[in-house]
């Protein structure tokens, strides 16, 4: 723990830290859900598609490195158990139980958007008390956004591919 940068901490530490807990929760569900997502996909485009999961599910886990380095420096423990992150999580972990393109990447969609809340409220709680993880809750939220953005594309695509399909 770095004891000055704990204390120039303008707000309950052990409060923040279960909250970067949670997102940390957040992300390895995330991770595994792309990850999975990625290796059983069916359906039209399935490799360009699979290519983004996999891409985004290597995003996740460096988010999940960020906020394990952000709570040992403010002295907490990331979350020890596997067994315990979806009780942590805000965002629900949904498995890839029909593997079509489509019903995929709505729930991943889905997943992003709870992302972007989760850090959006990061960002609210520690602006002007906390500049570090302030600073990198705006550097998740920024791919965050990048997924959802990402991922509506290739649903878009989709789309008009069946509509042009059966004209
Ligand atoms: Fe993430
Ligand atoms: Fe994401
Ligand atoms: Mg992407």
């Amino acid at each position: 723990m770095g004891k000055r940068g704990r204390e120039i901490v303008g707000m309950d530490v052990d409060w923040l830290v279960e909250q970067l807990n949670r997102a940390y929760a957040s992300e390895w569900l995330a991770y595994y859900q792309y990850w999975l997502g990625a290796k059983v996909i069916k359906g039209p485009m399935k490799d360009a598609v699979a290519a983004e999961l996999n891409l985004h599910a290597t995003e996740e886990l460096a988010h999940a490195v960020l906020l394990a380095n952000r709570i040992i420096q403010l002295g907490g423990t990331p979350v020890l158990m596997p067994e315990t992150w979806a009780e942590h999580s805000p965002c629900k972990y949904d498995a890839p139980e029909d593997p079509y393109v489509t019903v995929l990447l709505d729930q991943n969609i889905a997943g992003e958007q709870c992302a972007i809340t989760t850090y959006k409220a990061l960002m609210d709680a520690t602006k002007d008390k906390d500049m570090v993880t302030y600073n990198m809750a705006l550097t998740i939220l920024e791919q965050e956004v990048e997924h959802e953005e990402d991922l509506e594309s290739l649903r878009e695509d989709l789309e008009l591919m069946g509509q042009r399909g059966s004209r």
